[in-house]
């Protein structure tokens, strides 16, 4: 930001180069040079190189200012300079005499009225209109040369006798030179308000040509005052293709050190992307689940090389003991456009098990379809295997005691708030202290295991639990089921248990190994607490057993 100061220290020595210098400069050299150096050949080198400057300042003015379509006031300026280099250059091809001068002065009138248009308002144009206008303007000033010099017949005297110049002549540069003037008011204020360096060079450059014209009136062809305004107006060009030069070589270092930091950031993407895709375990399907990509950590997780993951289905990682439930509800809720979060037990190449948190993202084109997932996941295994340890028993791989406390407390809750049936099954083993004296605990424990094979394949329900609750006593937790469904359910727990025809000869109930079960249907209301369950169960198990074994008590 520029201070106030120097805006206005800025202003003041663009009006003293431009205005009282020359002025002053004028007067000096009218005062005691009385020379004249006719030179066509040097004139008109002046002049052409001031036109050709002229134009392609217009023209880098033109693109400069190109955005948006909108036609600012550097646009009008462009126009003006156009009009201006162009007659310029037929005046600088034209021997001396009247159209020699009318093409200077119409060149000088033309470029102040065309000034002043700085001070209309911004307009939006199509495209076309946009590239229309500088060719317009480029033919306006080639045709109207051309025509002045073949009409010159038609001309007004731009020369009276004694050389001076033609009221006509004095009046178009006058005319002219007020323009500039006028238009140089404009890029002040628009410096002032907007410290655009660009303004305050078209403001000195205005003043410049406004200078200029009036100089002329002064002068006589050749003299020194003469020579003076066609070098102040040539230098005024050079210094201003110099600053636009040099304005072009910053915006080149600019862009250079914008690539420069560019570069930079790239490889620091490209090395970020790295390490993500060492660290974490990615992937992208299509709508239908079918791999599009997978990161590295992805590959490493789950022993499958990328080509053998891009383009299969994702179900290849599925575990089959995963329950398909929770990938109905993940399917279901990123359809839908929804951020899905959960857990999900993977399967390896090897077949072995590997547990994920993952978030599965819907992305969507910039028109807001659907058009595939991102799924992000965090390798949680360690911490599963310890969660399905600290709620496992080891022994029949069956949900332990402590599961069990918890789990009823949230079914017993669930079941008032879905007004559902809750079952308890509690089952012992029927004289299973005297199957161990018979057949070594060894054994013993093998019948654990199978039965708790029985009670898995019987709870494979989402809302059924299996549990050994202590030594050789089981627990089942269902839901959903009335009383009789449920009885049928118990009865057939225990006869899958005797069917499982392991020889117990000293069993009274059965020649094989048997059990006995209490069982409990309540819903709503009728519903107990947690330890009013376990003792009722207890009870109607010891009623079981007291009545033969191998049989369901129910109340
Ligand atoms: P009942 O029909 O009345 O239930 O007779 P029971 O002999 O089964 O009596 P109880 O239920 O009290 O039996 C407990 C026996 O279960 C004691 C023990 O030998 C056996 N037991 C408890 N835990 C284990 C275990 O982890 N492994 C083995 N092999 N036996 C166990
Ligand atoms: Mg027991
Ligand atoms: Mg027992």
């Amino acid at each position: 930001m520029i201070s106030k100061e120097n805006i206005k220290t800025n202003i003041l020595l663009t009006i003293l180069l431009t205005i009282a210098m020359p002025i002053i400069l004028g007067k000096f050299l009218h005062s005691y040079f009385h020379m004249v150096i006719i030179s066509i050949p040097l004139h008109s080198a002046i002049e052409a190189s001031g036109g050709v400057i002229a134009i392609v300042i217009a023209m880098i003015f033109y693109i400069k200012y190109s955005k948006n379509l909108v036609i600012t006031h550097f646009n009008y300026s462009t126009i003006a300079l156009l009009a201006m280099g162009i007659i310029d250059i037929f005046h600088a091809s034209v021997m001396p005499g009247k159209m020699f001068v009318w093409l200077h002065s119409t060149a000088v009138f033309f470029g102040g009225i065309f000034f002043m248009s700085v001070w209309l308002k911004e307009i939006h144009v199509s495209k076309k209109v946009y590239s229309l206008i500088p060719i317009i303007f480029i033919i306006f000033p080639i045709l109207f040369s051309l025509l002045s010099i073949y009409f010159s017949h038609l001309v007004p005297d731009m020369l009276n006798a004694d050389k001076t110049f033609s009221t006509t002549a004095n009046v178009l540069n006058i005319i002219g030179g007020l323009g500039f003037f006028i238009a140089s008011l404009k890029f002040v204020l628009n410096y002032i308000k907007t410290q655009n360096t660009d303004e305050i060079l078209f403001a000195g450059h205005t003043m410049l040509f406004g200078i200029a014209g009036v100089l002329f009136v002064s002068s006589v062809v050749w003299d020194m005052q003469w020579w003076l305004w066609h070098v102040l107006r040539l230098s005024a060009y050079i210094i201003a293709f110099y600053f636009l030069y040099s304005e072009y070589r910053n915006e080149i270092k600019e862009v250079e050190q914008t690539n420069e930091d560019l570069e930079m950031a790239n490889e620091k993407i490209v090395e970020f992307l790295d390490i993500v895709d060492k660290n974490v375990i990615t992937s992208t399907t299509d709508l239908e689940g079918n791999i599009l990509s997978v990161s590295q950590a992805f590959c490493d997780i789950s022993g499958y090389s990328k080509d053998e993951l891009i383009g299969m289905n994702h179900n290849i990682v599925r575990h089959p003991d995963q329950s398909i439930k929770i990938y109905n509800v993940l399917w279901k809720t990123i359809n839908s456009g929804k951020v899905w979060n959960g857990e999900l037990l993977n399967r390896k190449k090897d077949g072995s098990g590997y547990w994920v948190a993952a978030t599965v993202t819907p992305q969507f084109d910039s028109d807001g379809t659907l058009h595939c997932f991102t799924a992000v996941r965090q390798d949680i295994t360690d911490k599963k295997n310890i969660e399905i340890l600290s709620i496992t028993d080891s022994l029949t791989n069956l949900y332990n005691r402590r599961y069990f406390n918890t789990t009823i407390e949230k079914e017993i809750s669930r079941a008032k708030r879905d007004g559902k049936y809750l079952g308890f099954l509690m089952m012992d083993i029927d004289h299973f202290k005297l199957y161990n004296d018979t057949y070594g605990h060894q054994k013993g424990d093998i019948v654990l295991q199978e039965i708790g094979k029985v009670l898995t394949e019987y709870t494979q329900r989402a809302s059924d639990f299996s549990f050994r609750l202590g030594g050789e006593e089981f627990g089942i937790l269902f839901s959903g089921l009335n009383e009789s469904d449920s009885l049928e359910f118990a009865q057939n727990v225990l006869k899958a248990i005797e069917d499982l025809k392991i020889e117990h000869k000293r069993n009274t109930a059965s020649k094989y190994v048997t059990a006995s079960a209490g069982l409990i249907i309540r819903k709503n209301e009728i519903l107990l607490n947690c330890e009013e369950t376990y003792l009722l169960a207890d009870k109607l198990l010891y009623k079981a057993k007291e009545k033969g074994r191998n049989r369901v008590e129910l109340i």
